[in-house]
């Protein structure tokens, strides 16, 4: 359990407290506590209670209920608070902009207690009668309450993937013999956002159904398959096929649409036989093996058979960390901690980019923290070497376009990153001329997040793809696709036009953490679907490369 997740008990109990009009200094205690457990840099349950209950903000009275939540994943008090919350008030803290005391009005008094009344009432302009709430903050809250019914029930790859390990163990125990099942779907093609579980398998369906009722899922038959749904409101889909249908089943289930109509329409494909294998229904039309992530456009049938698949990038080929922060912005650990971490993982070297003065908000760098910043680089280098870690910066691309810092104080990094974090709500052309005044300027190297996207809370400010990778194959500006799983920006749906080109991409992690190096693979599955090979990738350039790559752009200053 980290001590984030224990955080969050603490952060939502104050808000439920806060909801129901409890005593400001008590909800100011365990707002405190939340807080304090954020921050703290030792995991929680490594330490014994004393040192626990010494912690200032923990105490005793806390750190017994940190004990309760590590011993049983659960907190009594925050349970006597959700049971007393009408589900649809307690929901509307999933609602962005809607903090405890816009809910306490809209409870008590709109007497609203769901979600879809909320909506309505936005609609009906009834909030901007009502003190806190004016036309604009209505608008907002509505935008949101829209995005989130969109977004229910979906999930983003990444938190899928502990379910589907977890599935995967217990149905291999189950399914003893022969049986076969395989997941299948979006997952098996690695896509970003995940709706629902597709799987496959020769199992009987009469026992499965009775194991996954036992196990609490509420189970409809249709048609075509067996619709489960857990208590997480996340959906599986059984398909049941006995075994000369398995494989051709699981094929079907895990292209697009597009993808297999122009399969089927191949001259040399026929269904009439039963197919033993995965590549088995790849050889009766004469093709090579396509792996799933790329079973997406119609296009890679004709590359397959022409022999020109790409060579995909695998997570072993991420050759250094890029994109990193530290304690000196936002970041959880020191830079040597990072450093040591990527040494660790086998990494060549680390590229620190802290956030810079702007971003006041995460601990922006000032003149003066820079040059500190890279005094201690260049003593941790001499400690290191051969490891090497890369004075970086994520510069602001302000309002106007413009980077963060004098050129002089500029050209003291070795790449600079330019990302928008400010502003997000802006027309096209406005984000295009802030992004492409920053691809223009020659102190930038990589362009971050690209279109500022969270996915499932946040879009992206809108981007003209094609003259954003115009700008960068012009300037030999790197685009990002950043790791985060949350961020998978740019899309991959886009990289095919930058590689067309040949504008390097660069799969970075945007760690904040040294946990954060591990999302590099999620840049990396989805990297995949694009085709990116490791040589187009600038994060999988060895020690020598990168210090090649470094040079050439410092020429671009001159
Ligand atoms: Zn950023
Ligand atoms: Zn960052």
């Amino acid at each position: 359990m980290h001590n984030y997740e224990i955080a969050e008990y603490f952060s939502l109990l104050s808000k439920l407290m806060e909801i129901h009009g409890e005593n400001p200094f008590k909800i100011k205690s365990y707002s405190n506590a939340a807080f304090t457990l954020d921050k703290l840099n030792d995991p929680v349950i490594d330490m014994e209670p004393h040192q626990l209950f010494s912690i200032r903000g923990i105490g005793d009275a806390i750190g017994q209920k940190v004990l309760e939540i590590i011993d049983y994943k659960r907190l009594s008090l925050l349970d006597s608070y959700i049971e007393k919350t009408p589900t649809g008030v307690f929901e509307f803290l999933k609602i962005k902009g809607l903090g405890p005391k816009k809910i306490v009005t809209i409870w008590k008094e709109l007497e609203i207690e769901s979600i879809g009344e909320l909506l309505y009432a936005c609609e009906e302009n009834r909030l901007v009668k009502y003190k806190g709430f004016g036309a604009k903050t209505q608008q907002n809250i509505q935008d949101a309450l829209v995005f989130y019914l969109q977004h229910q029930g979906r999930y983003l790859f990444q938190q899928v993937v502990p379910l589907v390990e977890n599935l995967k163990i217990a149905l291999a125990e189950k399914i003893n013999g022969p049986d076969l099942f395989s997941i299948s779907g979006g997952y098996k093609r690695q896509l970003e956002i995940i709706d629902h579980l597709e799987i496959v398998t020769t199992f009987s369906e009469k026992e499965l159904t009775n194991w996954l009722t036992e196990k609490s899922f509420q189970c409809t038959k249709n048609e075509k398959y067996l619709s489960c749904i857990g208590t997480d409101k996340f959906e599986i889909r059984w398909y049941f096929t006995d075994i000369s249908d398995f494989y051709w089943t699981d094929f079907t289930l895990s292209g697009s649409p597009e993808f297999l109509e122009k399969w089927e329409s191949d001259p040399l494909f026929s269904k009439k036989i039963p197919f033993i294998s995965e590549k088995n229904i790849f050889d009766q039309i004469n093709s090579p093996f396509i792996p799933a992530p790329l079973r997406e456009l119609p296009a890679i049938i004709d590359l397959a058979k022409n022999n020109k698949l790409p060579k995909l990038i695998q997570p072993e080929d991420i050759k250094g960390i890029i994109h990193s922060h530290s304690t000196w912005s936002d970041g959880v650990h020191t830079i040597e901690q990072m450093a040591l971490a990527a040494i660790e993982k086998g990494y060549e070297y680390l590229m620190i980019s802290d956030h810079s003065k702007s971003a006041f908000y995460a601990g922006g760098l000032s003149i003066d923290s820079v040059k500190a910043q890279h005094r201690e680089i260049d003593m941790l280098n001499k400690k290191l070497a051969p490891f090497v870690i890369f004075k970086s910066i994520e510069s602001d691309i302000l309002n106007d376009g413009s980077l963060d810092y004098p050129e002089e104080i500029l050209a003291c990094f070795d790449i600079v990153i330019a990302s928008i974090h400010s502003n997000l709500k802006m027309t096209e052309e406005k984000a295009m001329m802030r992004l492409l005044n920053a691809v223009n300027n020659p102190y930038t190297s990589i362009l971050g997040h690209p279109t500022g996207r969270l996915l499932l809370s946040r879009k992206g400010y809108p981007v003209n793809h094609e003259a954003l990778i115009d700008a960068c194959a012009d300037n030999n500006v790197v685009l990002e696709l950043n790791a985060h799983p949350r961020r998978l920006d740019m899309d991959w749906r886009f990289i095919h036009l930058a590689l067309q080109q040949d504008v390097l991409i660069s799969i970075n992690p945007d760690a904040h953490a040294i946990e954060g190096y591990d999302d590099c693979k999620y840049g990396v599955l989805v990297a995949q679907k694009a085709g990116l090979s490791a040589a187009q990738n600038l994060s999988s350039f060895n020690l020598a490369e990168m210090m090649e790559f470094v040079e050439f752009q410092q020429s671009k200053r001159n």
